[in-house]
């Protein structure tokens, strides 16, 4: 039998806050176990919630820039499990009246435009974590507990594996460019529990569905489900029946195992949570944060590609990298379209090779965007060639001094005055008898030869447009 896959994700990200979602305690990543906590966090008798504003901003951008229809009256609820990770006994969740509903999150898939729907984005908190040290015991780590997060739950409309890695690279893609987390996976910014079930090809109902927890790499997302479509395939084939299981991705040993069957949600007893009043949304306020909105992924690569005529590879890169796409974005913002090309070009390679030198960041660079846009006018306007321009970058990081100032103090303009190109032109001749009579007898391509011999004499100085004319005029 031939069998077709749904997915589904929940995808959970980390809102770069620089506090707890309900409390005051402290957000970092690596401090000491347990030392950023309070009594809300550890859910001590009589400490109350109170809703940080910067959680909410975050998942309101989010949901407009995903196109969700948003409440204006949304709640929180309690949900309750029994996990050591959670001292309270419950999480701060949204359960029915979510911040979010609808829309999609847009990427770019097999070259085309392509939307996946959502249900809902949500705002929650993220549980402690548990370690399990063999011969030590179980420990747990606090610090981590009521950390704000976004729930960005998709619909089953994800057809593969592919797809769904695709998918969660663009919610990376998204929340960085808006400014809303800093979408580190290893530092567990993103993490995705994948939902998959199969049927047989065009039955209508989805087969049932199993979910795997805590995937936090792309790679391993696709291995997850591959390998779970692969297992359901085999079961189902054999007559077997897919249990609805919540099951564990171990990614060492490449397999999924049970953690629990699926619970219902009556299990988790969901009730409002009495402590925190609803969040309001007024039109107001959903229109300055729409309009605060940076231009979007799709939008700026096509932007890229289709104004700047940039590689879809770097287009892409800047897209991914959003510090360094802003750094070119300000760059270009001195330059015509048609010398964008070129600044793009200089920040990959050159600007990129400098900062994995030196261990630097984009932000930190030591050329500014406005030098950088003054080094590539120089170069389009013929005042120096691409190969004095890398000399002149060089000094530019290492001097701190503007293109124009480098390139007047060492003299490096390049030579564009016909008396001087002759004087070369003719020495070279001069000296290369035998070079000559092989051109007059017809063998012309040793034309680059002549000018290469030129542009060494020049120190790469010379005009090469202007060279080439000389020599082609004087060789005929
Ligand atoms: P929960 O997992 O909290 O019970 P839902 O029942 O709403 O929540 O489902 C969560 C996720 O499971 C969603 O991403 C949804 O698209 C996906 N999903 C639901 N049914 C299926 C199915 N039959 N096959 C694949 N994914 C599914
Ligand atoms: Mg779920």
């Amino acid at each position: 039998m031939s069998f077709e896959a749904t997915i589904g994700l929940e995808i959970h990200v980390q809102l770069g806050t620089e506090t707890k979602a309900f409390s005051a305690s402290k957000v970092k990543y690596g401090a000491p176990p347990n030392s950023l906590t309070d009594p809300t966090v550890l859910g001590l008798p009589g400490a109350l919630p109170s809703y940080n504003q910067g959680a909410f901003e975050r998942a309101l951008k989010l949901g407009l820039a995903c196109g969700c229809h948003i409440r204006e009256v949304s709640r929180f609820a309690r949900k309750h499990y029994f996990y050591p990770d959670s001292p309270k006994g419950y999480q701060i969740t949204q359960d029915k009246e979510p911040l979010c509903e609808g829309g999609n999150i847009e990427f770019l898939f097999e070259g085309k435009v392509h939307k996946v729907p959502l249900t809902r984005i949500h705002l929650e908190e993220d549980a402690g974590k548990s370690s399990h040290v063999k011969g030590a015991g179980s420990r747990v780590d606090l610090n981590r507990a009521g950390v704000p997060l976004c729930e960005i739950v998709t619909e089953p409309a994800i057809l593969s594996s592919k797809e769904a890695a695709e998918t969660m690279r663009a919610i990376r893609r998204l929340v960085r460019t808006i400014g809303i987390s800093e979408g580190d996976l290893e530092k567990g910014h993103i993490r995705c529990d994948a939902n998959v079930s199969i049927r047989p090809k065009g039955q209508k109902e989805l087969g049932t569905r199993t979910e795997m927890k805590n995937i936090n790499s792309f790679r391993f997302v696709e291995q997850a489900i591959d390998s779970e479509i692969l297992r359901q395939s085999e079961l189902l084939s054999q007559g077997g029946v897919v249990e609805q299981q919540t099951r564990n991705w171990d990614p060492d040993k490449g397999i999924s195992t049970v953690m629990r069957s699926k619970e219902d949600a009556e299990d988790y007893r969901y009730f409002p949570d009495p402590d925190l009043p609803p969040l309001i949304v007024s039109k107001e306020m959903k229109e300055k944060t729409g309009a605060s909105l940076p231009m979007l992924p799709v939008p700026r690569y096509l932007k890229y590609v289709d104004e700047y005529g940039l590689t879809e590879e770097t287009a892409q890169f800047f897209v991914d990298e959003n510090d360094v796409g802003q750094f070119f974005d300000s760059t270009a913002k001195h330059l015509a379209s048609s010398e964008a090309k070129t600044a793009a070009n200089w920040i990959q390679r050159d600007l990129m090779a400098q900062l994995k030198e030196n261990e630097m960041e984009i932000t930190e660079s030591k050329i500014s965007e406005k030098d950088l846009s003054d080094l590539v006018k120089l170069i389009s306007k013929g005042d120096i060639s691409n190969k004095i321009a890398k000399k002149v970058f060089l000094a530019m990081w290492s001097e701190g001094k503007s293109p124009k100032t480098v390139v007047e103090e060492q003299g490096l303009a390049q030579v564009s005055d016909e008396a001087s190109i002759e004087k070369w032109v003719d020495e070279v001749i001069a000296a290369n008898a035998k070079q000559v009579s092989e051109y007059r007898s017809g063998k012309t391509g040793l034309l680059g030869y002549f000018v290469g011999q030129v542009m060494k004499k020049s120190k790469g100085q010379a005009n090469p447009g202007l060279v080439n004319k000389t020599l082609v005029a004087k060789l005929g």
